[in-house]
């Protein structure tokens, strides 16, 4: 789970797929500062299959590190990725500045992973394909991106190098999302990389429309503050979307104030406008969902928040309260029975989010525990993940019958469940491959 970083080689050639950021626990981040195994300037090209940090959130280092050629991804992803890895950027250099003023580190000085400055310059190295279009990431290799909902620009890739057809599905979004396009068709392959995030679960049946009505009626009835942890790119939006309905419907107050309190997320809903045909909202639903709350992008603005007395929702990022401005409203907000605190999609193991998902009693933020008294509620209908039956309906699609499944991308019990089901349903040849280990296809 997270970090995904796929290494293709042919013929003396490398190509890298994905090229994330390890998230989570700790154990899991200190990754990020082991040297590859192989040297950054030996990677002929890179291709996204799209701009979650888990996904691209290494480019910055690998470019700095020595990493001169392309990185292929689409139209979609390089606008996302032009939010996503500056902020990021900005993100560690907060980091080791903490830390350097509570002398956490053991290396003195603490130094960045990489800086908004790296993040900016491995920008100028993407190169944008429309979805569907044969490329050339290296001299014939021939590549193809696929749609696969999820996000803005999230694609699978279909490559084909060496007389083999390789699929990796990328991250998955769901048949049903209310948002996002679902993910096209599968094209045929010899070997496919797919996805486990929710490898053992399936989704209830309900739709984030329905499911928030509940909780913000409630919280408009007892004058609380629901806090909304969401990923800015993606999840925030399909939020914003329901919130729309959900006055348009008058099922919830019209007068209930609502803020995105995250310059990111707020790029990011802009963004919907300019990408009209690549999810399913038309012009005026972008609209809506722009005028759905009250855009905070300063830190006095976010800081105001706090000032306003009554029932609020407030959408800051990061979704699993890693980090950003939704741990100060936390701090705020957890110690009050009567506030909310709404978990919007997949909590990852070692995460403050996935501490709340567990009924935690205590959180930790900021060097100080906070006693959770506000009520605590996952919607399950808000994951921008394809749930078990999803893509095991997705590899069924693919034609013919590929000869081997590698299980990526899912923490071990949800990779392993799908691996057992694709073995049993599917009885194709599947594995779950340890980090860093090498196969022949
Ligand atoms: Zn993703």
């Amino acid at each position: 789970m997270t970090g995904s970083k796929y290494l293709v080689q042919h013929d003396g050639k490398s190509l890298m797929v994905d090229c994330g950021l390890f998230q989570g626990y700790k154990q899991l981040r200190l990754r990020n500062w082991t040297p590859l195994p192989i040297l950054p300037n030996h990677v002929n090209a890179v291709v996204l299959t799209h701009a979650h940090l888990d996904h691209s959130g290494y480019l910055p280092l690998l470019v700095r590190e020595g990493f001169h050629g392309k990185v292929w991804c689409t139209p979609g992803t390089r606008d996302l990725c032009g939010i996503l890895l500056p902020d990021s950027g900005h993100i560690q250099e907060e980091d080791a500045a903490f830390a350097n003023r509570h002398g956490f580190s053991k290396h003195h000085p603490a130094l960045p992973l990489y800086t908004q400055e790296d993040a900016r310059d491995s920008l100028k190295q993407l190169r944008t394909v429309p979805a569907h279009h044969l490329f050339e990431p290296i001299h014939g290799w021939q590549a193809r991106l696929h749609g696969a909902g999820h996000i803005l620009g999230a694609s699978s890739l279909y490559l084909e190098v060496g007389g083999k057809r390789l699929l990796f599905s990328g991250d998955l979004g769901r048949s049903d999302d209310l948002i996002m396009l679902p993910p096209d068709p599968p094209p045929a392959a010899d070997a496919v990389f797919v996805e486990s995030t929710y490898g053992n679960r399936e989704h209830p049946g309900d739709n984030l429309v329905d499911e928030l009505a509940g909780p913000l009626e409630r919280i408009a009835a007892r004058g609380g503050t629901a806090v909304v942890p969401v990923f800015a790119v993606g999840r925030a939006q399909a939020l914003l979307h329901a919130i729309a309905v959900l006055k348009q419907q008058g099922r919830i107050p019209t007068s209930l104030p609502v803020y995105l309190d995250s310059p990111m997320a707020i790029h990011s809903t802009e963004l919907f406008a300019q990408h009209l045909g690549e999810h399913r909202l038309n012009a005026a639903q972008c609209r809506d969902m722009a005028h759905a709350a009250t855009m905070t992008r300063t830190p006095d603005e976010s800081k105001a928040i706090a000032l306003q007395h009554g029932p609020k929702v407030i959408l800051a990022a990061s979704g699993m309260a890693t980090g950003g401005r939704v741990l100060h409203h936390l701090v705020q907000y957890l110690g009050d029975h009567r506030n909310m605190v709404i978990l919007t999609g997949f909590q990852a193991s070692g995460t403050r989010g996935a501490t709340l998902a567990n009924g935690g009693t205590q959180l930790r933020i900021h060097g100080q525990d906070i006693a959770v008294r506000a009520e605590v509620l996952q919607l399950h209908s808000a994951s921008a993940h394809a749930d078990a039956r999803q893509v095991m309906n997705w590899l069924r699609a693919i034609p013919g019958q590929p000869h081997r499944a590698f299980v990526i991308h899912g923490e071990q019990e949800a990779a392993d469940t799908l691996r057992q089901r694709i073995e049993n349903e599917l009885r194709w040849h599947a594995m779950v491959p340890e980090h860093g280990s090498t196969w022949a296809v």
